[in-house]
């Protein structure tokens, strides 16, 4: 930390203490502390300073430097995990969070964090316990699995499975499911992690029961089946159905793993939404072990859940990784509360946002868009804003096709020249990063679209619309800035 020096005091800078007796710097250590307040200070004036050997500059007035100070401050005491809002069309955002806890969920979250809790502990006998008794026999119920355990997400569940079944000899898979999910999450690579080696079976676009059989030798030591989440392969094509993949598993006496991706605990056509196979259905086809995501579909919180035969999840229990990989007692609690909304929940598509938001009808929506419509329309000249059809995603690799019909705020430039079009939308978007609480939207047909599906409860849009003043200033200070690059 560098000190006011003489020079500084030629320059014309104050001292450190003066600048902090500054009466709106007085109040703000009230609000913030001494000790961020005086950081806040010292980091103004040594940008100031540097600002002043750079160029030939008069120095800034004392005001001007406790305010430069105070929004220095704000800036600080701003936590980096920030609330925004997801308008992007993507409801399960792998980097916005994926889904929202329950409140029931977020209730036995805060009363984890609050208290000591039987984690491991028996309270019936006052003795020792496993952590994963907590949630093991409502996913046994939910699933139709003999024996459950958890770990901390889903590729985590697949490393471990692999690694406990099949380490040192061949894991037979079809071409067709030589998966990578987002974030280097490669089937062949998470394989090779685990120690075991990969066998590609059929084609890429079919493969048949006789080409696993023929696979089969003394080295084999897993059948894996992956599900491709986030893409289809459709046209001439073919795969091996889980029964029978169980079946040529069982026969040879070795098991079979289905790696699920997402976790749909119910089911989704009697929503009204796409059809989504369910752990229940792999664990009807023989599957011995099958894993899938607690913040996907199930709208629970991060975790990997690993379902099926005691044999081989007793087996996957006593595995290192299993004990590198466990959950901690915060998402252990809200992964059981969100389980029992599925098991007791008279309407878990109203408790479980995930499937709130993913069944809210486009009347609905199209009802919150006609409300913001006439206080965003009037704010910025250089864009028309229309109300919009859209279609939003599930997200997180989940039914990659499937679409459901939505309704976005849709902010067209009107610029003449399409760069012109451009930088307006790229700093619209970012004026609305900006807000407090910033706003996540989609460049889309040259227009910036802001998908309402999760635009959901009342508090929200109260808030979304108290802030929207804030953004004609955001818009006209958003210039020239590298924007962050987007990805899903
Ligand atoms: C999402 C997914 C994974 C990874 O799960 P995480 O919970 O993100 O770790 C693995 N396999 C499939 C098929 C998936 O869809």
């Amino acid at each position: 930390m560098t000190t006011i020096t003489s020079s500084d005091l030629r320059r014309g800078l104050p001292a450190v203490d003066t600048l902090l007796a500054h009466p709106t710097l007085q109040a703000a250590c009230q609000q913030y502390g001494q000790r961020l307040t005086l950081r806040a200070v010292r980091e103004t004036l040594a940008q100031a300073r540097t600002q002043l050997a750079q160029a030939n500059h008069t120095a800034p007035t004392g005001a001007a430097l406790a305010e430069a100070a105070i929004a220095r401050l704000s800036e600080l005491a701003r936590p980096s995990a920030r609330a925004v809002f997801n308008l992007t069309g993507t409801v399960i955002h792998t980097n916005l969070g994926r889904s929202l806890l329950a409140e029931a969920a977020i209730e036995a979250v805060v009363q984890a964090a609050r208290h000591p809790l039987a984690l491991e502990y028996d309270l019936d006998n006052g003795a020792r316990g496993d952590r994963d008794r907590l949630v093991e026999k409502l996913l046994c119920e939910l699933t139709g699995a003999e024996a459950a355990t958890v770990v901390n997400n889903n590729a985590g569940a697949v490393l471990l499975a692999l690694g406990a079944l099949g380490a040192g000899r061949e894991a037979l898979i079809s071409r067709g499911e030589l998966i990578e999910i987002g974030g280097a999450f490669r089937m062949p690579d998470i394989m090779q992690a685990a120690g075991c080696e990969l066998r590609e079976v059929g084609a890429t676009n079919r493969t048949h029961a006789h080409d696993f059989e023929n696979a089969i030798s003394e080295r084999t030591g897993l059948i894996v089946k992956a599900y491709t989440s986030n893409y289809a392969i459709t046209g001439f094509t073919g795969s091996v159905p889980e029964a029978q993949l169980a079946r040529i598993a069982h026969t040879h006496d070795i098991p079979f793993l289905v790696d699920l991706g997402s976790g749909a605990l119910t089911d989704f056509v009697a929503l009204g939404l796409p059809y989504e196979a369910q752990p229940s259905d792999a664990i009807a086809a023989g599957a011995d072990v099958v894993t899938f995501s607690g913040d996907k579909l199930l709208g629970g919180p991060q975790a990997g859940i690993l379902v099926g035969r005691r044999k081989a999840i007793d087996t996957i229990k006593r595995h290192p990784l299993k004990r590198a990989l466990r959950l901690d007692k915060l998402t252990l609690a809200a992964l059981e509360a969100t389980l029992r909304l599925y098991r007791d929940s008279d309407a878990p598509q109203r408790d479980i946002p995930t499937l709130a938001l993913l069944t809210r009808s486009e009347t609905e929506i199209l009802a919150t868009g006609e409300r913001l419509l006439p206080h965003a329309q009037p704010l910025l000249t250089d864009f028309e804003v229309t109300l919009a059809p859209c279609a939003s995603q599930l997200g997180s690799g989940s039914l990659p096709v499937d679409r459901l019909p939505s309704q976005a705020l849709v902010w067209r430039s009107r610029a003449t020249t399409r760069r012109q079009r451009e930088r307006e939308l790229r700093q619209l978007e970012r004026a609305l990063r900006r807000l407090p609480h910033p706003v996540i939207g989609r460049i889309n047909d040259a227009a910036l679209q802001l998908d309402l599906r999760c635009l959901a409860t009342p508090d929200e849009e109260a808030l979304f619309l108290g802030q929207l003043a804030q953004l004609p200033n955001l818009y006209r200070t958003a210039t020239q800035q590298p924007n962050a690059p987007q990805s899903e």
